[in-house]
Order: C-alpha cells, then structure tokens, then sequence
C-alpha cells in the first residue's frame, strides 16, 4: 500500500498524545516507530507520567504538550475529555492544528464545542491498544476506521489518514465513517450486544441452571467457559465456522432454541436502546450519573461483582492455571482465590 503521500503531511509535524493508557501507549509507541516525533501529555506525579518517560518520550504536562502540537491526540477516558478540553486544550491549541479522537461521544453529543479555528477528526483502530501494538511490531496493522468532523486546513482527511498509517491501521485497512456513525454504533455494540447483552445472557443461563438444581460449578462450564470457544469461532470465521465446527445436535438446538431466546421482542428492545443512543437519553443520563458520583453505576458494579457465577468462576479459574500466565505456579493463583 503506498501511504507516502499521506504520511508526508504529518512528517514534519509534532503530534501530542493526550494519556498514556490503553490506546495513548499503543498509539505514541507506532507513531514514533513510524518516524513521527511525538510528545506525550499526562499529569505530572500520574502513573502514566513515569510509565511514558521510561519509555523514552518527552512528556509534559497536557497544555504544555498541546502548545507546540501540529496534532492533539486525545486518548484519556472519555468522560474527563470535556474538563482536559476547556483547561489544557482549548487555551493552548495553535490554529490550524488537528484535534484528533478514538472515539467521537463528546463531540456528538457536544460535551466538546471544538474552537472553529482547527481540524477535528477521529481515528479508532478496531482493537484495544496491546493489539494495535503488537500488530504494529509484527510488521501488520488493526483496521482502524477515520472521520472527519471539520475541516479548516483543508488537510483534515490526509491527516487522519496519515495518522491512521502512522498507528499501522493503513497496513491493514482504513474504513471511512463520522462521528455520528462511530458515536452510535460502538455505544449500541457495547450494550446491546458485547458487554451488556453477553453478560446478562449468560447470569440468565446460569441463574436457570442452578434454579433448576443443577451444581453451579457444571453451569459455569456450560455458560460462561464455553463461551470462549465459540466467540473464537465467531472471530476466526464468523457463524459459518461455529456451524462448521460443533456438532448436528448442538446446530439443530441453535435453530430451534435461539429465536426463542431473541426474538422479535428482544429485538424490539434492541431498537429501543438504539433510540436512547441517538436522541441522546443515555448520553444525557450517562453524564449525570457520572457527574453525581456514580451512585447507581456502583450499585450495579457491586451487584455483578457478587453474582453467583463470580462466586464459583474465582474457585474455578483458580484449578485452570493456562488461565494465569503471569502467575508463576499455579499455587499461587489457588492462593490468591482463597
Ligand atoms: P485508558 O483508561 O486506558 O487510559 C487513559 C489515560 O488517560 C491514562 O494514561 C490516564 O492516566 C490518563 N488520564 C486519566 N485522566 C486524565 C486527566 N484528567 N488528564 C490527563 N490524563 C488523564 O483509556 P483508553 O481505553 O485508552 O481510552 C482512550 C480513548 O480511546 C477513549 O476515547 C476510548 O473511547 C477510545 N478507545 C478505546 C479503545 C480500547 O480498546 N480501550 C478502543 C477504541 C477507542
Ligand atoms: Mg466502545
């Protein structure tokens, strides 16, 4: 693939990236790689502060890193953007930098009025930051999808793509999209789908088991461990794979049991928080519940930690020590479980 023309626009550029965790490291660590000069910006006395500067980058403290930056890389979670925004970013962006996303929600959902003076555009690999670095090292690259919110230089498109090649998400593959679109949908996955509908699912095929009489610890096996296997099915090869590899029993199970557990009405459902996302009811809600310090998000945090199937997935998990590589003995980790 030949990105010399859109690396170019960004080689003689200074690109401070805002966070040093997840994707802040992943992202500083390519584009440096990729012969970018890169400043990190993290609060001094942080745990990322040291991290970065072992690292071998200049790091400073936020609006001291966006002072001298062609490109603002803002990788901190998202609910603090809007605070950084005000107080480091807006009194210190130069006219015509770029600010540059992994994710567009403040801008969105306007928690973030970017100043009319500079380029705002996203880029957001399609994995998490360890993957976006070893992909990177391995010679390879994660597809990462590119937006552009506003344009003043007239370079806002070759600067995200130029990024995006610097992060290596050009090796692989570069999907146009807006924020709007990526704002959306990557709200919509997370809840319906991955982190709010994977697990509820399976809390609801553990609870029914072990209602039912059935031991906790067969359950855990039947409903969560498992589900590995087939997420990994899923991710190779999509459903197809799953279909190729399990058995005629469990394939004519899935087309008889599955609609009955999605169905129409789960799908109903599914429109309805799709509608909360985009007329901004779950942003607004969201937002409030973060600014009155958490109080439900910790009710509902603590609930999860205490479910039954936490309970006997710590005794299970420490008997599987494949599942510690970090651990020295698997002692250890039978320790650790108590
Ligand atoms: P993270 O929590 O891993 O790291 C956040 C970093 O910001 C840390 O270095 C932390 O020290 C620093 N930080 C926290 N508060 C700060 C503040 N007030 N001022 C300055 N620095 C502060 O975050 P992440 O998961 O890498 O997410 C960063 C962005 O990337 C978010 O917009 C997220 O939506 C997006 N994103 C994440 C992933 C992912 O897989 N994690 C994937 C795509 C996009
Ligand atoms: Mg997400």
């Amino acid at each position: 693939m030949s990105n010399s023309t859109t690396n170019d626009t960004l080689a003689k550029a200074r690109i401070a990236v805002l966070g040093y965790g997840s994707q802040g490291r992943a992202h500083a660590l390519n584009l440096r790689d990729s012969g970018l000069d890169v400043v990190v910006g993290v609060r001094k006395g942080g745990p990322s502060w040291e991290k970065a500067r072992a690292e071998g980058f200049t790091v400073a403290e936020p609006g001291e890193a966006v002072k001298g930056a062609d490109l603002v890389a803002v990788l901190t979670p998202d609910m603090v953007q809007a605070k950084l925004y005000k107080e480091s970013i807006e009194p210190n962006i130069k006219v015509g930098a770029a600010l540059l996303f992994a994710h567009g929600f403040n801008v969105h959902f306007k928690r973030i009025a970017p100043r009319d003076d500079i380029d705002v555009i996203l880029v957001a690999p399609k994995g998490p930051g360890a993957l976006v670095r070893t992909e990177y090292e391995r010679g390879r690259g994660v597809p990462s999808i590119w937006a552009v919110h506003q344009d003043v230089s007239g370079q806002a498109e070759a600067k995200a793509h130029a990024y995006a090649n610097g992060i290596g998400g050009g090796r692989a593959m570069l999907i146009k999209t807006d924020f709007k679109e990526e704002t959306e949908t990557d709200l919509f996955g997370e809840q319906a789908v991955l982190c709010g509908g994977a697990s509820s699912l399976v809390q609801a095929g553990f609870e029914t088991l072990v209602e039912a009489g059935y031991q906790p610890e067969i359950a855990y096996y039947e409903v969560l461990h498992e589900l590995k296997l087939i997420v990994d099915l899923f991710y190779e090869g999509g459903i197809t794979r799953m279909l190729e590899f399990i058995s005629e029993t469990a394939q004519y199970g899935d087309y008889v049991s599955g609609p009955r557990i999605v169905d129409a009405a789960t799908k109903e459902r599914m429109k309805g928080v799709l509608k909360d996302i985009q007329d901004g009811t779950f942003a607004k809600n969201w937002i409030a519940e973060y600014e009155a310090g958490l109080p439900n998000y910790k009710k509902f945090k603590q609930a999860d930690l205490e479910h039954p199937i936490e309970v006997v997935g710590h005794k299970l998990r420490a008997r599987m020590p494949w599942l510690h590589p970090d651990t020295a003995k698997p002692a250890e980790a039978l320790k650790k479980a108590g």
